[in-house]
């Protein structure tokens, strides 16, 4: 019986121990660390994700600037 805890790659669709396996921050994807995508201190399942975070990162400035 594999663990409990074994989830797949949403790339690869290798299957591998929680451990092994990163968690999109913005989609919750897992993805394995040779697949993931590693962007601002984090790992992504895509390049698309990681773009993602950099431009909600970046996209707080104030639309009502108005006085
Ligand atoms: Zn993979
Ligand atoms: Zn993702």
């Amino acid at each position: 019986m594999p663990t409990a805890n074994a989830g797949a790659c949403e790339a690869c669709r290798k299957e591998l121990p929680a451990w092994a396996l990163s968690k999109c921050p913005i989609c919750g994807h897992l993805t394995c660390h040779k697949c993931a995508r590693q962007a601002y201190g984090r790992e992504f399942c895509s390049d698309r994700c990681a773009h993602y975070f950099f431009r909600a990162e970046g996209d707080d400035e104030d639309e009502s600037a108005e006085t």
